[in-house]
């Protein structure tokens, strides 16, 4: 979506082309009538743009009943037009977001378009910015917003060319029906695969997995023993981690462990202290945040081996949070705090009764409101618990 000129039909076609989904666009839904009202440089109304959402919408409910992958083009300035366009079905939505200087610009650049540069101001006033989309900057090269999007899309840790082309096809990989299926559904995982050689804090016992029976060896089924810290790759910290008479970590509650979260970008900061959560917009309603720091745009958690450089949550940090009613915390690498002085944090927090995670994989992920389901083995008496986490956008699926 975005006002004319800010390169759906560029964006969009190259998206489809890239990913192999079909390219719809939505200019080509608009009837005679209103094609014939912008040349004559007359703007649409909302009455104008009735059936044509309503077109719109029909055609993602068709391609929503043939489970095809689609990428549509459309304007959808208005709120309620969104409203009514993921109602259809499932629907991510890409906002290409220009100023005014810059769209008029390439609005008189180009041809053979209906759209005068004078119904931009009617445009640009009909636009509500969208507050659960992923904004990109329009005035990028569109190999660039493309390769953001695919990110955004899950499709991530995949080596783009410089042209903006996957190296690989989106879908392979050792699942692709689930990789596609939580694509399409709005489901992200962030959970880090557990494996061995996984970067873990210095000095935790090694993850081991072995074969204990084997198909291959004349054993009746192939049998996985798992051994590992209970704080490797994506986990909770129980309050027993620091504090001696806290509680386990299978007492922690599931109504803070699953509901609404706010993933925060932190990018750019060497510490999450006090004031750069204060200046982080987190929304006062929020209980649950995710950090997605310099840590995730660095590729720590994917590395092989340990960094002690990765970015922490401050103790004023954490007073912060305290203060602020926070139930839930994440970061994207091994430790809520800094390497340096991260045990304060951890108490802090710990001693307040937050939920800490540690080890989420937010590299792909777009700040913003998503659903958080977290789900921490039942461990008594352990101090933490690995944990499969997902972020579910929009509704949760039917
Ligand atoms: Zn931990």
């Amino acid at each position: 979506m975005g006002v004319s000129g800010s390169g759906k039909t560029t964006v969009g076609s190259m998206l489809a082309a890239r990913l192999g989904w079909q390219f719809i666009e939505g200019d080509d839904l608009h009837d005679p009538g209103c094609v014939a009202k912008m040349q004559n440089g007359i703007p649409l109304d909302d009455h104008d743009r009735e059936p044509w959402i309503s077109r719109l919408a029909d055609v993602i409910r068709g391609v929503d009943a043939e489970s095809v992958d689609a990428v549509l083009a459309c304007s959808a300035l208005r709120t309620t037009h969104r409203d009514r366009l993921r109602a259809a079905g499932d629907t991510r939505v890409v906002y290409l977001k220009a100023d005014a200087p810059v769209l008029r610009r390439r609005l008189k650049d180009r041809s053979g378009h209906f759209m005068p540069a004078s119904l931009l101001t009617s445009q640009m006033e009909a636009l509500e910015e969208p507050v659960d989309a992923l904004a990109v900057d329009a005035g990028q090269a569109p190999p660039a917003i493309v390769a953001t999007v695919i990110d955004w899309l899950g499709f991530a840790s995949r080596p783009v060319r410089p042209d903006g082309g996957l190296a690989n096809p989106p879908l392979d990989g050792e699942a692709p029906d689930v990789r596609r299926w939580s694509v399409v559904m709005g489901l992200i995982d962030v959970s880090l695969p557990i494996r061995e050689g996984m970067p873990q804090w210095p000095g935790d016992p090694p993850v081991r997995l072995r074969r204990a029976l084997q198909l291959g060896k004349g054993d009746g089924v192939n049998l996985t023993a798992l051994e590992m810290c209970a704080h490797a790759g994506t986990h909770i910290d129980a309050p027993l981690h620091f504090i001696a008479s806290g509680a386990d970590a299978s007492d922690v509650r599931l109504d803070v462990l699953v509901g609404r979260a706010f993933v925060v970008d932190m990018a750019g900061c060497p510490l999450v202290d006090a004031a750069r959560l204060e200046r982080a917009g987190i929304p006062h309603e929020a209980s649950r945040i995710l950090l997605r720091t310099n840590n995730s745009i660095r590729g720590l958690l994917e590395a092989t081996t340990f960094h002690d450089d990765f970015v922490g949550v401050s103790p004023d940090g954490a007073g912060w949070l305290i203060g602020r009613g926070i139930r839930l915390v994440g970061i994207d690498y091994l430790s809520i705090g800094p390497h340096e002085g991260g045990e304060e944090t951890h108490r802090m927090l710990l001693q307040a009764g937050i939920v800490v995670v540690e080890g989420l994989v937010l590299a792909h992920v777009a700040p913003g409101a998503y659903q958080v389901v977290c789900l921490p083995l039942r461990l008594p008496g352990a101090d933490g618990a690995p944990a499969r986490v997902i972020l579910v956008s929009g509704d949760m699926p039917s």
